[in-house]
């Protein structure tokens, strides 16, 4: 008994499934049925000019809304979307969810910049992706250049001309690519100069050390010096510091996300967001910072 919870830490917190076979594989059975019964959602989280600290775009996450156990992230099921397969499913509804959001705030005068989507290697690699891209792009009328796809580094582990053949199929719709956790995966930089890639997010791991860390600081300038060199927009992930901000500030990122700014928040939050940027921008204070 003690080894089965020492396999399974979730058994620890909820003794009421101890009885159950398995925590992931009572989440596995359920997904799909979740999907098709809207209990997830998204949040949205900031992008900000490192520059001006006006909000650029937002990245979309996604949450389930478990209708026993709360609120779960993406640590709780994406592993079990990918290893079932619903992950196609479940991409394709943020795809559609996050471009007809986009759409709606672009609508109401909102200027919210672009969204950002994450795109597992599995997606990725399904023969109808591009298409997805582009129905959703057509139903929600969203114009394609607000609408970015985060790849991982991973998708360079499959067979390397198709992911090029389909990274430029996508490019021919508009859209922009960026590659996510930028640093923690495939080490051959090649792919960079082959890829049509728009930008890199440094993840987290390296910020969190920022501005004392010497190796942090010193794998964020390269990274960001990098990027300039290659012509590719940098974002800095996790930032939660203002002495962070400024270091990626005086090293010319063009971009941080992070809780410094704002953790990832419901589009009623975002929507009020915009709503007081564009008042304040309607009152001629057009230069004023969007303090969160
Ligand atoms: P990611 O794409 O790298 O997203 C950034 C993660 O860092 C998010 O976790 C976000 O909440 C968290 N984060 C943001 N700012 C800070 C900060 O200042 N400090 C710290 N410590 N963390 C911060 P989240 O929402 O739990 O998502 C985790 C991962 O799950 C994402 O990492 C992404 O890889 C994946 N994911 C989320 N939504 C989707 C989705 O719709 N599809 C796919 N395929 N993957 C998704
Ligand atoms: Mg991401
Ligand atoms: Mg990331
Ligand atoms: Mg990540």
């Amino acid at each position: 008994r003690a080894k089965r919870e020492g396999r399974n830490s979730h058994t620890l917190y909820h003794p009421d499934i101890d009885s159950q076979p398995d925590y992931q594989l009572v989440l596995r059975s359920e997904i799909f049925d979740a999907i098709q019964e809207g209990q997830f959602l998204l949040h949205y989280q900031p992008q900000m000019s490192c520059r001006t600290q006006q909000i650029l775009g937002v990245e979309a996450l996604a949450r389930w809304r478990h209708p026993k156990r709360g609120l779960l992230a993406p640590q709780d099921f994406i592993q079990i979307a990918e290893d079932s397969g619903h992950i196609v499913a479940l991409g394709e509804w943020v795809l559609r969810t996050a471009c007809n959001q986009l759409r709606e705030w672009v609508r109401l005068g909102l200027n919210p910049g672009s969204v950002a989507v994450n795109v597992s290697a599995t997606q990725l690699s399904r023969e109808s992706f591009t298409d997805s891209v582009h129905q959703a792009l057509e139903d929600s009328g969203l114009r394609p250049d607000l609408l970015e796809l985060e790849l991982t580094e991973s998708i360079m582990f499959s067979d390397a001309s198709v992911t090029l053949d389909k990274l430029n199929a996508l490019k021919k719709l508009g859209v922009r690519l960026s590659i996510d956790d930028f640093g923690t995966g495939y080490s051959s930089l090649s792919y960079l100069k082959k890829l049509p890639i728009d930008r890199l997010k440094i993840d987290k791991s390296f910020i969190s050390g920022l501005p004392d860390d010497q190796h942090d600081s010193a794998i964020v300038r390269t990274i960001i010096a990098m990027a300039r060199n290659l012509n590719l927009e940098v974002v800095a992930e996790g930032v939660e510091t203002l002495p962070q901000l400024n270091f990626l500030s005086r090293h010319f990122c063009d971009q941080a996300q992070g809780y410094y700014f704002s953790p990832p928040i419901a589009a009623e939050g975002i929507y009020a967001l915009l709503l007081e940027k564009q008042q304040k921008r309607a009152g001629g204070k057009d230069d004023q910072p969007t303090l969160l």
